[in-house]
């Protein structure tokens, strides 16, 4: 599966939490940074083919279950490969 979409947030514990999304807004694969460590963080979506859905993470730093709701409409492209990593952050 191809990830054509980067959704991001920020857990509690102040990680930052990125999944890559498929065309169909379903998560190939979840990552949380946090003080120069990266992590692989599960993530799901829930109704990815509504407009606006939510999407999971389990965070590994600090064990929470984060949900965070997107609009499909307002998710950012993915970059072409090659190109500098999103910020994490806002
Ligand atoms: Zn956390």
């Amino acid at each position: 599966m191809t990830s054509v979409y980067v959704a991001s947030s920020r857990c509690e514990c102040q990680a930052s939490l990125t999944a890559e999304l498929t065309e169909d807004r379903l998560p190939v694969t979840g990552s949380a940074f946090l003080l120069g460590k990266r992590e692989v963080a599960p993530a799901h979506a829930i109704d990815p083919e509504r407009e606006t859905f939510d999407i999971g993470w389990l965070c590994p730093f600090c064990g929470r279950n984060v949900m965070r709701t997107f609009a499909a409409s307002a998710l950012p492209k993915k970059r072409a490969p090659k190109a500098s990593p999103p910020s994490p952050g806002e």
